[in-house]
């Protein structure tokens, strides 16, 4: 007998047909002996409505007011299914309860909209297990210290998920969703994209940072922090299916780096859109230059991502970073009014229409030549790289938005990703 979490995605349970599904799913391994607890997020759909909502009637100028309350709605999808999921679990014969995130309770910091999960109290979680009951507890919703409801940033019940896996120290932490597992890349962009059936720790951390939305990049951190063993399968498989069988199916996120992974030199490509280029132009070349752009820019809250500065001529320089898209109007205007004239820089200028691609594999420590193969592809498809930037276990190219699935598609057959990896 083990305790398990699951984790149950929007569109697996986007009917109330796919809910009773899951709640067979759950009961089955429930009956074999397992503590069962479980962490559904809202259906499908569902936070995009509430928060579109919200934008019609948004004040001009939103502040942290705006976002508690954006917290207080957004959190009401998820809500709506775990009494759902609780209610299909009893007509199943299974005694089974549920909670938000408030109850439990987990507690987060204030940062609304993208609250971090500070600490999560087991003892009500236990008591009902100890019962025999099937706990379910919202997905993406945490409280903060005054009582008020936070979320967890987009993606964010693969987070709960996990901490909550982690709080209980459970066996195992399934993350069921409308895929099989985690492709060499998006399988909906590369339809020869493959599933693989071990990725290590550090490149799905890389894959999830750099675009991946299979799972949540902080639900990755917290398995990595509290090795929670983590594994992405489908919820769409017959619920009655066997349970051993279902327990090995998909991805399981690997910490040690077998053999096989470390022949594969890429393992696989991700890619988004989510962000917009600023470039600051003809900065005085001067110590203390980079701090006050982007010490600005971290003062006001902004994640910066890929930076670049040139080589300086006449004494000048150009400075060159990425931001989230939705925050690239407010970092347009704080360097227009606030940076620029104290800088005596001449000009600012900004591109929202660029994606990010990277490719990433552990195998890349050991082999060189990667990255200019990754260039070399590139350029035989006539696409031009606005920046670059690398780690020891991938690299990244900025580009014109208009070129994204080309190039995903293009490096992922030259690097041969669509063949099954060597034995
Ligand atoms: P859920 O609602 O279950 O959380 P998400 O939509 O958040 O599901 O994540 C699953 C989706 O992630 C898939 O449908 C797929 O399109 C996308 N995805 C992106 N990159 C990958 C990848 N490398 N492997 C698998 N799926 C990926
Ligand atoms: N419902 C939330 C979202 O759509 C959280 C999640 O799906 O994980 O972002
Ligand atoms: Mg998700």
């Amino acid at each position: 007998m083990a305790l398990i979490v699951h984790k149950y995605g929007g569109t697996s349970m986007g009917s109330t047909e796919r809910i009773r599904n899951v709640a067979r799913r759950v009961a089955k391994w429930a009956r074999a002996g397992h503590q069962m607890v479980v962490v559904p997020s809202a259906m499908s759909g569902e936070t995009n409505r509430l928060l579109a909502l919200a934008k019609e009637l948004a004040p001009q100028k939103p502040g942290a007011a705006y976002h508690r309350e954006l917290d207080m709605l957004a959190s009401t999808g998820e809500q709506v299914l775990v009494g759902l999921l609780a209610i299909a679990l009893q007509s199943e014969g299974m005694d089974s309860v549920s909670y938000a995130g408030w109850q439990v309770p987990i507690k987060t910091n204030s940062a609304y909209t993208k609250a971090r999960i500070e600490s999560i109290d087991d003892r009500r979680i236990r008591a009902d297990l100890a019962e025999g009951k099937v706990v379910i507890v919202t997905g993406f919703q945490g409280v903060d210290e005054d009582d008020n409801i936070t979320t967890l940033g987009r993606g964010g019940s693969d987070t709960s998920a996990v901490a909550v896996a982690a709080a209980l120290k459970a066996q195992e932490c399934l993350i069921y969703t409308d895929v099989d597992g985690v492709y060499t890349t998006d399988p909906r962009i590369v339809p020869e994209a493959r599933r693989l059936e071990t990725v290590s720790f550090e490149e799905m951390l890389e894959m999830a940072s750099l675009g991946s939305k299979v799972l949540q990049i902080r639900s990755v951190e917290f398995a990595g922090k509290y090795k929670v063993p983590l594994r992405v399968l489908s919820s769409f498989t017959p619920w009655d299916i066997d349970l051993a069988e279902e327990a090995r199916s998909g991805t399981l996120i690997t910490f040690e780096e077998d053999e096989q992974m470390e022949q594969a030199i890429v393992s696989g490509i991700a890619f988004n859109r989510d962000e917009a280029k600023i470039s600051i132009l003809g900065v005085p070349d001067k110590p203390g230059i980079a701090y006050q752009i982007l010490g600005a820019v971290a003062d006001a809250n902004i994640e910066v991502d890929v930076i670049i500065q040139n080589v300086s001529k006449d004494g000048k320089t150009d400075f060159s970073f990425t931001v989230h898209r939705n925050e690239y109007a407010k970092t347009m205007d704080l360097l227009k009014e606030k940076v620029l004239p104290a800088l005596g820089a001449q000009e600012v200028v900004g591109d929202a229409k660029i994606c990010k691609v990277s490719i990433v594999g552990i195998g890349m420590r050991s082999h060189v030549g990667v990255a200019s193969k990754m260039f070399r592809c590139l350029s035989e498809e006539g696409i031009n790289i606005q920046m670059i930037s690398t780690s020891e276990i991938k690299t990244l190219v900025v580009l014109d938005e208009k070129y994204m699935e080309l190039a995903v598609r293009a490096l992922h057959r030259a690097f041969d990703l669509d063949q099954p990896a060597a034995a």
